[in-house]
């Protein structure tokens, strides 16, 4: 069993850790944020994530800790950069999160004495590892290049099923070909039945890009197609029931709505333009991904609007917040540009989600936030459904506390009838 650190204790890292800590590994996971750490620390998790927190319960205090201090790095085997890699205001990556842990983890490396590897988890774009990763680390230790093992490992888990993805992937993406790579990735993945596909440090981080790409990708294609059939009166689900079943296809990712959104496949989408730009290329196949889903939320506030007219002073019921179900993550939530689009129109917003009210009430303090959907529905002129969350798979009766029950769906997960979707 392996001792090793975790750099960055959010979505991606704590998971890894806790884990990792119930493959039976000793984990310490570092993050700056020192709120994060004491919640760690003390069984609970700061995200919402189905199982986490009871596997931090389970391991803290023996396979488990966390700290806002690096010093775990001196007698860690394996170190896991899982720190965040947003988008800078012109799109493209930011590496400040990056840059900052590598000095510390160079810092904190010089007392480490044994052969140790570092593994990057954190989305990173081709290249980044070799130019910036490697060179950061290595100016800020002691420790010589030929004692520190640099892999590349990107992660792939989606939140809400993140712990079943991390036990079960499709597959490892291990960059990095090199014989002592293999010791560190068996002994670390042993438990986990996966192939593990070993590539070059770049081709291990172009598949992550390549992998949103696709998967973005199909969610747009689904987009397209369902306005479409909007429009011939054709069921998009029924379409993509039967074009999925082509296994050279796939079912997944074929449901149309209001588009994605997660803190991945905008901030990737983004990058990866910019790379090729720089590179003299016109990826317009990628841009026209971005354009569709930029489009979809104006295309739910229009179907609102051909109901009940103009939005101004009308009452609007928003039932979910979260970009997905069985998060509270809101990081491009399409909730957010229909929330702002709305405000803007000065309609006034009653809004319900069972996990991510918290998290939007940072952006958007000054909106009705209720208890429960029949709360956000009393007397409102539309409804419009936004995240595909189980309960609202149950509401019926409920819509009638509405002043007029129109519902708009930019998700296909209400049964009862009435309701119009976004492209169905
Ligand atoms: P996150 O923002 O939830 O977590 C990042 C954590 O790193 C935060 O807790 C932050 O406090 C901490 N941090 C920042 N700088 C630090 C430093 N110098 N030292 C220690 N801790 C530091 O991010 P996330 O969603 O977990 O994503 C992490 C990476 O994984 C990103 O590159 C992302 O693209 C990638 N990824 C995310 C997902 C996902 O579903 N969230 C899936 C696959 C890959």
């Amino acid at each position: 069993m392996m001792q090793i650190s975790i750099v960055g204790g959010g979505y991606v890292g704590l998971v890894t850790g806790a884990c990792f800590a119930h493959l039976g590994h000793y984990i310490t996971i570092i993050d700056i944020d020192a709120d994060k750490v004491h919640l760690i620390n003390n069984g609970q998790s700061p995200i919402y994530e189905i199982g986490l927190e009871q596997l931090i319960k389970q391991h803290i205090g023996s396979e488990l800790r966390a700290s806002t201090k690096f010093d775990s790095i001196a007698s860690a085997e394996v170190i896991f950069i899982c720190v965040g890699t947003p988008q800078t205001p012109n799109n493209n990556i930011d590496l400040s999160f990056i840059k900052s842990a590598c000095s510390s983890i160079g810092m904190s490396l010089t007392n480490n004495i044994s052969e140790c590897c570092v593994i990057i988890k954190s989305t990173v774009l081709p290249g980044t590892t070799e130019n910036i990763i490697r060179p950061e680390i290595l100016t800020s230790t002691k420790k010589s290049e030929n004692e520190i093992n640099f892999i590349v490992n990107p992660e792939f888990l989606r939140e809400g099923k993140a712990i079943e993805d991390f036990m079960h992937p499709d597959r490892i993406i291990i960059g990095n070909n090199e014989s002592y790579s293999k010791y560190f990735i068996n002994e670390l993945y042993e438990k986990i039945p996966a192939p593990i596909i070993y590539t070059d440090i770049p081709t291990a981080e172009m598949i992550k890009y390549t992998s949103n790409a696709f998967l973005a990708t199909k969610i747009s294609f689904a987009n397209e197609i369902g306005n479409i059939c909007k429009h011939l009166h054709i069921n998009a689900y029924d379409v993509m029931k039967g074009v999925g079943l082509d296994h050279r296809i796939g079912s997944q990712f074929l449901n149309a709505g209001i588009g994605f959104g997660g803190s991945c496949f905008y901030k990737d989408l983004s990058a990866l333009i910019l790379l090729a730009q720089k590179n003299n290329e016109n990826p317009i196949l990628l841009q026209s991904i971005i354009d569709i889903n930029t489009r979809q939320p104006h295309k739910l506030i229009a179907l609102l609007e051909n109901k009940i007219g103009d939005v101004s002073d009308k009452y609007i019921t928003l039932l979910g917040l979260a970009f997905k179900n069985d998060t509270d993550d809101i990081r491009e939530s399409r909730a957010i540009p229909i929330i702002r689009e709305l405000l803007q129109k000065k309609a006034h917003l009653a809004v319900y989600d069972p996990m991510a009210m918290t998290n939007m009430r940072q952006i958007f303090p000054d909106i009705k936030y209720c208890n429960n959907a029949i709360d956000a529905l009393t007397n409102a002129d539309g409804c419009l459904v936004l995240t595909e969350w189980t309960e609202f798979s149950k509401l019926d009766t409920e819509f009638d506390v509405m002043k007029h029950k129109v519902i708009i769906a930019g998700r296909k997960i209400l049964t009862c009838k009435g309701v119009e979707g976004i492209c169905w």
